[in-house]
């Protein structure tokens, strides 16, 4: 009888150790501090299909004619903009980007909030995605004054900054020599952040018109 009670108690003694040793690795996953994110991304990108970055539940296997399973610069641009979950500030000279633009229908259509702020010179010209972003119900401002807004960044929920001479352009994901940095530094977020809010303000159409290919609409969604 003591035979078997000591190889109940044995095996219960291995059971909860090998249950405490599981307990402190899922602890020690938990409370490991989340790495940040600092990354150097240069152009022109590698070709190759950006599908399963649209779609990276999807089981439907792309036919298209580009190498698939391809880390490119391109894709990880694409990651960081669709990890937005509830805000997306876009200050980008020129937007003509179909993939980008996917991006921000995507993320709009999930209900995150985007602010885009765009050149007008630019915004007027065929091919510029403004028109779509103002049709989907996005938030898109004009400069003033015969400057450009020649600025190319992005804030993703106010915590993740893109920046560099990428324009969201084909020419420049694809042909252009390019380059951005992803940053979730606060100390260079901030300014960042406290720009685009300032030139919100200054663009707001309620004081001035916007010359682009829509008018605004008489409730300021533009
Ligand atoms: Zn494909």
């Amino acid at each position: 009888m003591s035979v078997v009670w000591t190889v109940k108690a044995v095996s219960l003694g291995l059971v909860t150790f090998s249950l405490s040793v599981e307990l402190l690795c899922w602890l020690r996953r938990r409370l490991r501090p989340r790495k940040t994110i600092n990354e150097v991304l240069f152009f022109p990108s590698e070709m190759a299909c950006v599908e399963h970055i649209f779609n990276p539940t999807s089981r439907f296997t792309c036919l298209c004619q580009l190498p698939h399973g391809v880390e490119t610069s391109f894709s990880r641009l694409l990651s960081h903009i669709l990890s937005a979950s509830s805000s997306l500030d876009l200050c980008i000279f020129a937007f003509s980007n179909m993939d980008l633009s996917r991006a921000v229908l995507a993320l709009k259509s999930k209900g995150v909030i985007i602010r885009v702020l765009t050149d007008k010179d630019y915004a007027a010209i065929k091919g510029s995605q403004t028109g779509v972003l103002r049709k989907a119900g996005i938030c898109v401002r004009c400069n003033v004054g015969s400057v450009y807004m020649h600025h190319k960044f992005a804030v993703v929920d106010g915590r993740l900054l893109i920046t560099g001479s990428l324009n969201w352009t084909l020419t420049a994901v694809q042909a252009n020599m390019e380059n951005i940095i992803v940053t979730e530094e606060p100390d260079l977020l901030r300014p960042f952040m406290e720009e685009f809010n300032r030139l919100w303000v200054v663009y707001d159409p309620a004081q001035y018109h916007c010359s682009s290919d829509q008018r605004p609409s008489h409730n300021s969604s533009l």
